[in-house]
Formats: structure tokens, sequence, C-alpha cells
């Protein structure tokens, strides 16, 4: 039951839902959240409090960086106590990148932070951004029969899909319902009503602390494997300077060629303690290294699987274990077993 005694903190970041029209030049603006209601005045009509904070300016999600994440981060650790859940407009182009790295970020996470954005901006005639935004204000104003909110998770919300934030994708540059989650079920799926998957959703410890993090560590990078690769190019990936973690892209369920030149540069880095997980370039489905010998290779060269791991998730958790300074080994462990739902085992 929607709470009308929530208080929501709407955070925006920036993207395409907050802008406008210039109705003298046409141009797309950055809409002015200071007079929210008075430009979108269905804001009202909500029977539960929403607060604003902007990012100032607010950046196209291409430009997200580090501090980016640090600053949403801030925000929700120092408004943790005051709101029941947080709403992030955000660009929907690395909507999935923060949504990932948010999951590690906040530890523990015991209120709903559900990021959402728009394809066409909130001040255009046919925006899917008003539902959009409106939905996930109530989702995250939603409290269970013990008054718990129905999903504190770091979810992302896009055209009647709620789904958990770590395991999503952006599949469509056009369409308005533009993310999956290819490998975990939605979250929730609005219609007339809001039904909830709550065997899915991840129930918190209540009686721990929420852990806020922010150290990442960008010594990572993705090496995404094609035909005809040449050694210069996954040598030039391996050997960049600090390089701590590499997120491999391979083939269908795991596989990547076994040229001996492809197999010793591995090797190489794995020797000179690089942590290397296999993620594949297919979006649903599971690396298995021991369906082929191509797969059964790199297992043996110390290669460790990524399961159904989004690419992006894999990126994050890795900026994260490093961020928290864990030792190879347990950065090893730790990527093969699940901190925040990202992977099913
Ligand atoms: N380029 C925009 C962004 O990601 C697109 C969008 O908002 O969806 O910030």
């Amino acid at each position: 039951m929607i709470d009308i005694n929530s208080n929501i903190l709407l955070i925006y970041t920036g993207g395409t839902i907050g802008m406008v029209e210039n109705k003298s030049t046409g141009a797309l603006e950055p809409f002015n959240f200071d007079h929210l209601y008075a430009n979108f005045p269905e804001m009202e009509r909500l029977n539960f409090n929403v607060d604003t904070y902007l990012f100032d300016p607010p950046i196209d999600s291409s430009d997200i960086t580090f501090e980016s994440w640090y600053q949403i981060v801030k925000i929700i650790e120092a408004n943790y106590i005051k709101y029941d859940g947080f709403v992030i407009l955000h660009g929907t182009d690395t909507m999935a990148y923060t949504a990932s790295a948010l999951s590690f970020m906040l530890e523990n996470l015991t209120k709903p932070v559900i990021l959402t954005g728009s394809q066409l901006p909130i001040g255009k005639l046919r925006t899917d951004g008003k539902e959009n935004l409106i939905t996930a204000l109530e989702i995250a104003a939603d409290k269970d029969q013990n008054n718990n909110p129905k999903v504190p998770e770091v979810a992302v919300y896009m055209q009647n899909l709620l789904m958990r934030g770590n395991r999503t994708t952006k599949l469509n540059a056009d369409n308005f319902s533009a993310f999956r989650s290819p490998n975990c079920p939605f979250l929730a799926e609005t219609g007339i009503e809001f039904r909830y998957n709550n065997h899915v959703i991840i129930k918190p410890d209540y009686s721990k602390e929420t852990d806020f993090n922010y150290i990442l560590d960008g010594n990572v990078v993705i090496l995404k494997l094609f035909p005809g690769i040449s050694s210069e190019a996954v040598k030039a990936h391996l050997n960049i300077p600090e390089l701590k973690g590499v997120v491999l892209e391979t083939f269908g369920s795991g596989n990547s060629p076994l040229f001996p030149w492809f197999t010793s540069l591995l090797q190489d880095a794995i020797n000179r303690g690089i942590i290397i997980v296999n993620v594949s370039q297919c979006l649903f489905g599971s690396v298995e290294m021991h369906r082929y010998q191509n797969g059964q290779k790199l297992e043996k060269l110390g290669v460790i699987s990524g399961h159904d791991l989004t690419t992006e998730a894999a990126l994050a958790k890795m900026m994260y274990l490093f961020g928290r300074d864990y030792s190879s080994s347990e950065v090893n462990r730790l990527m093969q077993v699940a901190l925040s739902g990202e992977l099913s085992l």
C-alpha cells in the first residue's frame, strides 16, 4: 500500500527526462526542477511528500563518472533517515552501469532506490517520462503490511517493468521499453495494479546498518572478443599500467579462441595477478566453461566464470571489490558469489 506518510527524495542527475522544449527556439533545455509542480502539475495529486535534489549542472549520462556515483551515494547517505525511498532521474544511456555500481556501493540497503528516465523529454506531448516518474515514485513509497518497503533494492523502472538494477542492460535506443534484465525475473510489472514478484525481491536484514561505500577502483577494462582480433589489440588491453581486472566478453557459453599467442597473453596476465572474469556476449544464459574445449582451456588458465553477470555488473563489481582493497584471491572468490543478487548460481 502506498504510504501517505512517505517522504521520497527525487534526485535529478540529468538526461532526457528532465528536458523541456524551449517554445521560441525549439531546443531541448533542462527543466527547472525548482518549479517542478508548476511544470508538472500531476505531481500535486500524489498523496505523499516528494522533495527534490538537483545535480548542478545536470549531466548527460554519457558524462557520468565515479564522482557522480559518489555524489549520489553521498546524497542518499545524508538523507537516509529522513526519507523512505529515493528516485533517481538519470539518462538511460548509462543507467545500467549506475544501477550496478549503486547496488554494490549501498550495502544492506533497506530502502528503495529506483532509477528511471525516459526516451522522450517530460516536456514533450508524447513523453514516456510522466508515467515512468509517477510510477517510480509510487513504488518507492509502497510499503508491506509490516510497514517495510516493498522494494528495498536498487532497481530500474521503465515502461511498466521494475527490474533489479544490476541485472539490467539497455537494449533499445529508440523504443520506450528500452531495458531488460535478461537473466532475472522482473521485480514487478505495473498495469492497472502493481504486481510484485515478492519471492524475487531481496529482503535485507533490517537489524543491520546500511553501509555506504565511496571508493571505486578504475583499474579495470572490458575486452570484447571478435573473430580476427589481433594480438596487438589483446596485448594493448592486458598491458595497461596498473591493470587489476578484465571483463572478458567471450562467445556463447564462455568460449574464446585457442591460439597459442592468445592463451599465453592471458596466462601472463593471470600470472601478474590480474583477475579475468568471463562473461558471455549473449544476453541470455550463463557462462559454462566446462562445455567446450575452448572454454575448458580458459578455466585451466585461471579465468574465472562470471556466470550470468551482465558486463555492466561485472565491471562495477570489480571496481567495487578492488576499491575495498580485497586481495586478488578474495576478489576471485567474491566475483563468483552473489553480493547483491547480481548473479544466479
Ligand atoms: N543521452 C541521454 C542520457 O543518457 C539519453 C537519455 O536520457 O535517455 O543522458
